[in-house]
């Protein structure tokens, strides 16, 4: 069953440490602290619209708000899980990057390659933190991977610039049917994409919240069993490399979100191969940020 909790993670002082997070919380932008949770439409007196998509519009003049912590709410805790959406929830660009892991690479057997394998993840794939995913076949793989969500963008951004255009970072899962995937050659974007295979959250953390938001530890797990255990740093093409090659290209829009490829430990990798079955939950952590819970059904 889905936990109808998410547990604080013992970063600081309060049950959900010190760090600032921007949460969608039934729908509104959220502010979350140790100290509790401020309701960013409210707590700006209108300023600032209660949609999530409004704040990355308008990221730089929302990321420099003081807050007034004595308008905070004291958080539920544990917060329900059923109340949190996806950080960015009507991205307009879903970007994903295909075999960016030396470790991932060598488990599918494929070739590194010379530039970033970028493919999407469907806008109706994206779910909830703690959504539950129906599984459409016996075919499906689980891929924990950093997601990072667009800030102010642009085009032409240097890799110095990088961090600057970036709201913030989640935890978000690359849910794979591997037989779709792999029908049209390399194609992915398809096999990728059922409902609920792009879950996201449990909110976004900015980056200088982070001691290095180049090398954080992502784990997950299936009914507890360690599947894949990496760091960030093991990426062939880092976030900075990721958004200086993709601006070269298209526009990064607010919102946008660009699953940045998963570390070794697939199902896929293994002899025999090994998927997902209904009844498993599917747990995904990155150190500092969080972990999302996802019932197979
Ligand atoms: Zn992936």
């Amino acid at each position: 069953m889905v936990p109808d909790g998410v547990e604080g993670d013992g970063s600081g002082s309060g049950p959900y440490g010190d760090r600032v997070r921007l949460a969608n919380l039934d729908g509104r932008a959220t502010i979350i602290t140790g100290a509790g949770m401020i309701d960013v439409e409210r707590g700006s007196k209108g300023r600032f619209g209660p949609d999530l998509t409004s704040a990355y519009e308008r990221w730089a003049e929302l990321s420099s708000t003081q807050w007034d912590i004595g308008t905070a709410q004291p958080l539920p805790d544990p917060l329900p899980a059923d109340r949190l959406g996806p950080p960015s929830p009507h991205p307009r660009q879903v970007f994903a990057i295909g075999l960016n892991y030396r470790d991932h690479v060598e488990e599918t057997g494929s070739q590194l390659p010379p530039e970033p394998a970028v493919f999407t993840k469907f806008q109706s794939s994206l779910a909830g933190p703690f959504a539950a995913v129906t599984l459409p076949s016996d075919n499906v793989d689980w891929e924990v991977e950093l997601v990072v969500v667009i800030g102010r963008g642009g085009r032409g951004i240097s890799e110095e610039d990088a961090w600057a255009v970036v709201a913030g970072l989640t935890v978000g899962q690359d849910l794979s049917e591997r037989v779709v995937q792999r029908a049209a050659g390399t194609h992915f974007s398809l096999g990728k994409s059922f409902p609920g295979f792009a879950p996201t959250g449990p909110w976004l953390v900015t980056a200088d919240e982070l001691d290095d938001p180049d090398d954080l530890r992502l784990t997950c797990s299936v009914d507890g069993e360690v599947r894949q255990d990496g760091r960030t740093s093991g990426m062939v093409f880092g976030v900075r490399e990721l958004i200086a090659k993709l601006s070269a290209v298209v526009t990064l829009w607010p919102g946008d979100i660009i699953f940045t490829g998963t570390p070794a430990g697939v199902g896929m990798g293994r002899k025999p191969p090994l998927f997902l079955a209904p009844g498993q939950v599917l747990e995904s952590t990155i150190e500092g940020i969080g972990t999302i819970r996802n019932q197979l059904v």
